[in-house]
């Protein structure tokens, strides 16, 4: 990938994407573009999109086209899978969304969750809130992998498989302690349910090891969520298997002012990632000029410090701090802008940071 060009998948998927994700776009384009990088976006309808227009909503060979996309593209940002009002319930992009996490092996969900303003916490206590979740990405329980028995009856049965490799959990350990270390993170907390046995426990203490200058802590989920609410400040790095990773991700977006301001990277160092918001498609509010713009317009930035355009994230990061200072946001924070208003803002902020040299 030359240095100076981006071509990056833009797949608009179900619901809210088609809100956002051209607002982000443009962002991404103006940050990038003020740092001499151009950004060379290919918008894919894959989704309830394909699905009104030709009748499915993705080809047969998922696979296939997973490594397509991974071929032409440097970078992909995804919208979310799930309900969309506007195509029958089971019509849907999850096959492709897992299909991206899985198929190209994007270890790393990484979802921080940083509270830009006192005015979206939740909570009584007046504590900063700057949290970072590692949620394994290709492992746990995997809802593909299980089996029925006696389906439809009394007796029936479901099984299914909690896949837990050494490899899978000592990669995300490991990775959390070097992010830990390269961005000044004080402790790395590994949180599961294991009562001080099995492999996470094991191995996060052996990746542990290794990192004496980072602190390292393991805690029980469900202490530890009550502990959230209570003293957020307490935690910096949480490490922790895919589906209380899925569930922590949720709970800190809500002490930072909601899923409007959750963004993710799934990333795999050295390959082609995928980046996406942490909420899904929305329905009750997409296609009305409502969504939050900022989960997917911060998930442009991990995409770009993923990629090695540190300064142009660091555009975009101020620039949402900048409209989150001046009240330019949408009603989810209390604000009265809608998505398009902001995303303008946005563009506009960007663009005049570059030009002041404020980043
Ligand atoms: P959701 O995240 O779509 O919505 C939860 C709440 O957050 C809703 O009230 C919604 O209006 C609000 N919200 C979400 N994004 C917002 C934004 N950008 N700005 C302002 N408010 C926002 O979760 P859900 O309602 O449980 O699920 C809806 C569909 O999305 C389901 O089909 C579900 O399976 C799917 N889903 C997909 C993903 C994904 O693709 N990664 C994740 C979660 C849910
Ligand atoms: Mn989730």
């Amino acid at each position: 990938m030359p240095d100076n060009l981006i071509r990056m998948a833009v797949i608009l998927a179900d619901g809210v994407g088609h809100d956002v994700l051209p607002i982000a776009t443009e962002v991404i384009q103006a940050a990038a573009g003020a740092c001499g990088v151009e950004v060379e976006p290919a918008i894919y309808g894959y989704g309830a999109q394909r699905y009104l227009e030709e009748g499915s909503s993705l080809p047969e060979d998922v696979p296939g086209l997973v490594q397509d996309l991974a071929s032409k593209h440097d970078a992909i940002l995804f919208g979310s899978a799930g309900l969309d009002p506007r195509v029958p319930k089971d019509v849907n992009c999850r096959p492709l969304l897992h299909e991206l996490r899985h198929g190209l092996d994007l270890f790393v969900n990484f979802r921080p969750a940083p509270l830009l303003a006192r005015r979206f916490s939740p909570l009584l206590a007046d504590v900063p809130v700057d949290l970072v979740v590692m949620r394994e990405n290709t492992e746990g329980k995997v809802s593909s992998r299980g089996e029925i028995f006696k389906e439809g009856t009394p007796d029936e049965v479901t099984v299914y498989d909690d896949i837990n490799t050494y490899k899978g959990v000592e990669r995300i350990c490991r990775y959390s302690f070097e992010y830990a270390r390269s961005h000044g993170c004080p402790k790395v907390s590994m949180a599961d349910k294991s009562g001080g046995i099995g492999i996470w426990y094991r191995v996060f203490w052996e990746v542990a090891e290794k990192y004496p200058d980072v602190e390292a802590e393991h805690i029980f989920i469900d202490t530890l969520c009550g502990n959230l609410l209570l003293r957020p400040d307490n935690y910096s790095v949480i490490v922790t298997n895919n589906i209380f990773g899925d569930i922590l991700s949720d709970l800190c977006a809500g002490l930072v002012g909601g899923m409007g301001m959750a963004a993710s990277g799934c990333i795999h160092p050295g390959k082609v990632c995928m980046f996406e918001p942490v909420h899904g498609t929305a329905p009750d509010i997409c296609f009305q000029d409502k969504a939050n713009p900022f989960a997917v317009v911060l998930t442009g930035r991990i995409l770009l410090d993923t990629l090695g355009h540190q300064k142009a994230a660091d555009l975009i990061w101020e620039a949402v701090r900048l409209a989150v200072k001046e009240d330019k946001v949408t009603g989810d924070l209390g604000g009265k802008l809608g998505t398009r208003a902001v995303g303008d803002y946005l563009v506009e902020t960007v663009c005049k940071l570059a030009k002041e040299g404020n980043v």
